[in-house]
């Protein structure tokens, strides 16, 4: 029998009823002849609140046991979606993470997979088990503790368990219909797409466009999983969503797919530092270090062997960021005059394969934008990317002046 990966995510499973309704799904697929893995998340609004409490009884917690109650939630939801299936004479039953067991680094919080034997779940399949229900988000470490995949990481299991399973697609039922060409919420001539190259989605899943958990695409993309995002509070079709695949299975590439954008962006410049070998490794090590997530880089041209070096994070890691910067320096390992900071930034960028063999694409985005009166703080570009940083209060205008330049609202 072929199988076929259907993950629900915490909204899909909010309540008893809407379990119910994507347990429906579920039977239609099997219906059509498939084996289903099925792959939950918590019930909405569940992780929040065992995180919640975690925090609350241990500010400085243990990851073992953060990780042992925090991936309760999706254990609940497992149970029920077997009973649901069960009531509905479909043959189903739940698997934790450790039963199956899908073996993962000892990284509490953020672990990695590293395998998922499938026997198991295969035997069942043969004795005449249809579904297998999965707890998402979950795993269990070499010592044989519970760990978890970080944030989204059901989207991750997901993709994990269609690879393992060679499964023929991996279904991610979500509240939206698909993959956007901008943030709806912001631009309201925002198109489904039908169809998005694994890599544009991974610079859109990074840059803020939060369908999907970015290590779930790099998976589908590594073991070239068929994903297709959609909707379940809609009526289902074959064309429903939007099918995330092999460049190669795209006809017609665009230029442009998509705008991206990431609200909470900071940029931070350290003035005058000293132009020699090993400066760069001085200042990003301790950034690191410190956990700071630096995004953008740019290092000026130097004058009289002093440059300025600017980086980008996020704003809530500015402190954290600052107090490494000034150890740094009061240790002698870097020296600058000053630091400046601008918070009040936001990351715009534009996305397409095409970009590699189209010319002229960050020109005409830097001129929407300078029509629009937007100034350009900092720029970088990679193969099928450009991104800027402008003042946040511009995030919204020029997210539509760029969507109407490039003509997002017109299927190509
Ligand atoms: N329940 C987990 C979270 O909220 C995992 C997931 O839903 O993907 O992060
Ligand atoms: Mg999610």
């Amino acid at each position: 029998m072929p199988i076929l990966v259907m993950k629900f995510g915490g909204t899909s499973v909010a309540n008893l009823d809407r379990i119910r309704r994507v347990a429906k799904r579920v039977g239609v697929e099997v219906a059509k002849g498939y084996d289903v893995i099925v792959i939950v998340s918590a019930m909405a609004g569940k992780t929040n609140e065992l995180v919640g409490f975690v925090e609350e009884t241990s500010p400085l917690f243990d990851a073992r046991e953060y990780d042992a109650v925090v991936s309760s939630g999706e254990n609940v939801t497992a149970g029920l979606m077997a009973l649901t299936l069960q009531e509905m004479d479909v043959p189903a039953r739940s698997w934790q993470g450790w039963q199956v067991p899908l073996q993962t680094t000892s990284a509490h919080s953020a672990a990695r997979i590293v395998d998922i034997p499938t026997e198991n779940i295969l035997r069942k399949f043969e004795e005449g088990m249809k579904v297998a229900v999965v707890a998402g988000f979950q795993g269990v470490s070499p010592e044989g503790r519970i760990t978890t995949l970080g944030r989204g990481g059901s989207d991750t299991t997901a993709v994990a368990f269609a690879a393992a399973f060679d499964a023929e697609r991996c279904d991610i039922y979500t509240d939206v219909d698909g993959v956007y060409t901008t943030d709806p919420r912001i631009c309201d001539k925002a198109r489904k797409l039908d169809r998005i190259a694994f890599e544009e989605m991974l610079e859109l899943a990074s840059l803020g466009a939060k369908v999907l958990q970015t290590r779930s695409v790099e998976l589908a993309m590594r073991y070239n999983v068929k994903l297709r995002v959609l909707s379940s509070f809609e009526e289902q079709s074959d064309e429903a969503g939007t099918l995330v695949c092999d460049e190669e299975e795209i006809m017609e590439l665009n230029v442009v797919s998509g705008v991206a954008h990431s609200r909470d962006e900071a940029k931070m410049t350290l003035i005058s530092v000293a132009d020699r070998p090993g400066i760069a490794a001085a200042i990003f090590m301790p950034l690191s270090e410190a956990g700071v997530n630096v995004d953008m880089i740019v290092q000026n041209i130097s004058e009289d062997g002093r440059t300025d070096m600017t980086f980008s994070c996020p704003t809530n890691q500015v402190a954290r960021a600052e107090e490494a910067l000034k150890k740094a320096k009061d240790s002698g390992d870097i020296n600058f005059h000053d630091i400046v900071e601008d918070t009040e930034v936001c990351k715009i960028s534009v996305v397409g394969i095409g970009m590699r063999s189209h010319t002229g694409v960050a020109a005409k985005m830097f001129k929407v934008l300078s029509d629009e009166g937007i100034n350009i703080k900092v720029i970088t570009t990679s193969e099928i990317k450009i991104s800027v940083l402008i003042d946040r209060k511009y995030m919204e205008l020029a997210v539509q002046a760029l969507h109407d330049a490039f003509e997002l609202d017109k299927v190509s």
